[in-house]
């Protein structure tokens, strides 16, 4: 439901203030608040940035989580200067030397390595900056076994991947790492694993029961005393069908402390991103135009998938909540104000594309030119994921609403 905040503001742009996304911080710290109160006090909770790294956004969640995932040069940078002072994770794929080394000066404080000769990259830049203790992560693609989550979907790990290194790999790294026999300037850590996303509650503890028994034989196997740090990764399932059914962290944290006792000694890690912060942004249009095409109903928004690509990427609806508008004393145009009632009508954007589309089909009491749409769960993968430029139409606003 749309929260009485956002409600107003949308009514109260005008037509050319919008497309506007509208993010309501004082939802996103209940959410966060309400997360981290749900975990046990000793899981450390990341947030990957890549989600959302609008400084706001950063800054409301900095007091409670535990430090931030960045996959890119230019998320440490960013995060670094949004949130002074937070821990950061470097993960992510094809790190350049370059990248790494700037990380390396920056402070990074956990670098998640996803090959060998990023491993080999790594070293050599921690050797030249004359450090000796660079704390390391091996991002692993842990075996699972496919029943091991009930049927669900693997969108990650256990199967061929770019992304992290195999288990013969891992082998293979050990060398490189103090703390495995040898001495180097890069420590081991831990392990890290994002194998799924999109998982609920009970596969979500499936995946961090596994990942967390592979790293403890790891470290049992080869006697890696410092390896105290495990991972599992994000990928918290949310619901874009339906908006109010939220994963069960309530469920996950107690699954999670039960985990935590059964691996004593070693420091359980997550990092959400989408679950996070999907529910507090709203990308608020207008509808300009109402067609038929063909039998079927078309409203045609300010806007489009150029500032939200979500549903474009998911192939879902976005949901929405239609705010009508009582132009009856402002409708100025000498013929009848377009509307569609009771039938579906298919949402759609400003391109010339007909993948254009926000939501298909849809059935809404009434729609009318002038009304407003606001989309929800806009707040994660939403405007940083979209192709702006294209077709040059201008930008959304932004509104981040904290009272
Ligand atoms: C994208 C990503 C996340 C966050 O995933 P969500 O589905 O947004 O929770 C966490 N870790 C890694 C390595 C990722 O690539």
């Amino acid at each position: 439901m749309i929260t009485s905040a956002v409600r107003t503001l949308a009514t109260e742009l005008t037509g050319d203030d919008l497309p506007a996304y509208v993010y309501d911080l004082p939802a996103l710290r209940t959410h966060a608040r309400a997360v981290r109160d749900a975990l046990p006090p000793g899981l450390e909770l990341y947030y990957a940035a890549k989600a959302n790294p609008a400084p706001p956004v950063l800054r409301t969640l900095a007091p409670h989580v535990t430090g931030y995932e960045v996959a890119s040069g230019g998320e440490v940078e960013h995060v670094r200067a949004a949130v002074p002072g937070a821990p950061l994770a470097f993960g992510g794929p094809g790190k350049t030397e370059g990248e790494l080394r700037r990380a390396l000066t920056l402070g990074v404080e956990r670098f998640h390595v996803e090959s060998e000769q990023e491993l080999r990259l790594l070293a050599g830049a921690a050797k030249d900056a004359g450090l000796d203790a660079v704390d390391v992560l091996l991002r692993v693609n842990v075996p699972l076994a496919s029943d091991e989550l009930g049927g669900a979907a693997l969108a990650m790990g256990g199967r061929p991947s770019p992304f992290g290194l195999d288990p013969e790999a891992v082998q293979r790294c050990l060398p490189l790492l103090s703390g495995a026999g040898s001495r180097g300037p890069l420590r081991l850590r831990g392990i890290h694993a994002h194998l799924a996303s999109g998982l609920d509650a009970p596969a979500q503890l499936t995946v961090a029961a596994a990942i967390a028994d592979w790293a403890r034989k790891l470290s049992e196997r080869h006697g890696l005393d410092e390896l105290t740090e495990v991972n599992v990764g994000g990928g918290m399932g949310v619901d874009y069908a339906h908006p109010d059914r939220r994963f069960d962290w309530a469920a996950y944290g107690k699954g999670m402390a039960d985990l935590a006792l059964r691996h004593p000694g070693r420091t359980l890690r997550i990092e959400p991103g989408r679950a996070l912060t999907v529910y507090c942004g709203w990308y608020v249009t207008e509808v300009l135009d109402i067609k038929h095409s063909g039998g079927e109903a078309f409203a045609v928004l300010r806007g489009g998938t150029h500032h939200i690509r979500t549903p474009a990427t998911k192939q879902h609806d976005q949901p929405f909540q239609v705010l009508p508008m009582d132009t009856t004393a402002t409708w100025t145009r000498p013929w009848a104000r377009p509307a569609v009632r009771k039938e579906p009508v298919t949402l759609v954007g400003q391109l010339c594309t007909p993948k254009d589309v926000l939501a298909r089909r849809v059935r809404v009491p009434e729609l009318r030119a002038g009304d407003r749409v606001a989309f929800a769960m806009a707040g994660a993968y939403a405007w940083n994921i979209s192709h702006h430029d294209f077709l040059m139409h201008p930008r959304p606003g932004f509104h981040y609403l904290d009272t």
